[in-house]
């Protein structure tokens, strides 16, 4: 079975891929069951939109096996001692990255293996029947992409991807994950805990022998193509972004406490075009009072019971 343990700021856990398998709930704050009421009004709400964005975060891929940083109780702060890496540490400190590289080495399979689920498909649905005008995720682990979705926005970039410090080329992750295991063929460790960035915690002599390649075009330092807490989105990204949301009708949280300043701005861009904001996410967030519509419910378990948006009706406000 499964079993989690706190251990002198760090923690550890019996994970093996036959239990991870059934640990999808695992991640997944409790919730009230779904109210038919509820139901009603969110499928009102989007029935009237004609142009939703919808602004998605850890809390859409909990369902999928992956933790999230703050949920109560089963967030990885919640649990556990550990935080994410910072960007000017990852930068100045060649230790650090080795560090970063073997835990992210070693948890790569598992993350890399994760799963869409009901509520990531519901979303791609829409947006392939035209009841989706932009799609934006502040989550790094593609399950967006491998549910089909396209009109997307990935404000933190992509695990999958990555990056050279140094010339900027990008390169797949996957093919980084054979140099690893070419240049460290003898090393070997056991994945102890994933976070929602695919990190697992590794000690220091496991850390120490890690061989981490440099970029092949130019030498440069390797980094995952995703936005460290502590470095900034891309303002030609942002700018995109707040593009979509002004064309909005309507603009749909799923899964996201919107604490990170990043997401958090457009929720304050849409609340200044009076553009109405509906929120599904368990437990509170950020914006709960510029919500007209706040949803305690499981993401899975509420957006496939919805349907898609339908066209010619007009928006009202729903305030
Ligand atoms: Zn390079």
């Amino acid at each position: 079975g499964l079993s989690f343990r706190s251990t002198k700021g760090c923690w550890a856990t019996n994970l093996s891929q036959q239990c991870l398998r059934g640990s999808s709930r695992l991640f997944v704050p409790p919730s009230p069951p779904v109210n038919p009421e509820e139901v009603k009004e969110f499928q009102h709400f989007i029935s009237l939109s004609k142009k939703l964005l919808v602004m998605t975060g850890a809390g859409i891929s909990t369902e999928s096996g992956i933790p999230d940083y703050r949920s109560e109780k089963v967030g990885l702060y919640a649990r556990t001692a550990r935080r994410p890496i910072q960007h000017s540490d990852f930068v100045r400190s060649a230790p650090i990255r080795q560090r970063y590289w073997a835990r992210n080495f070693v948890g790569w399979p598992q993350f890399s293996s994760h799963r869409p689920n009901p509520a990531h498909w519901a979303l791609s649905t829409w947006e392939s029947l035209g009841k989706l005008h932009w799609l934006v995720t502040q989550n790094v682990d593609a399950l967006h992409t491998k549910a089909g979705s396209q009109r997307l926005t990935e404000l933190h970039g992509c695990m999958h991807r990555v990056l050279c410090l140094d010339c900027g080329a990008q390169t797949p992750r996957e093919a980084l994950q054979e140099r690893f295991r070419v240049l460290n063929p003898k090393w070997g460790a056991e994945a102890q805990g994933l976070a929602p960035d695919g990190d697992v915690f590794l000690s220091d002599e496991q850390v120490q022998s890690f061989q981490v390649p440099p970029c092949l075009r130019c030498g440069g330092p390797l980094k995952p193509d995703v936005v460290f807490f502590g470095d900034t989105v891309d303002a030609a990204k942002v700018d995109f972004v707040h593009k979509r949301v002004k064309e909005a009708d309507a603009v749909l949280v799923v899964g996201s406490s919107l604490q990170v300043y990043s997401g958090y701005r457009f929720i304050l861009t849409a609340w200044d075009k009076k553009i109405p904001i509906a929120i599904l996410n368990i437990g509170p967030t950020r914006s709960d009072h510029l919500a007209c519509l706040k949803l305690n419910s499981r993401c899975g378990e509420l957006l496939p019971l919805i349907d898609p948006p339908e066209q010619g009706s007009s928006l009202q406000s729903c305030c």
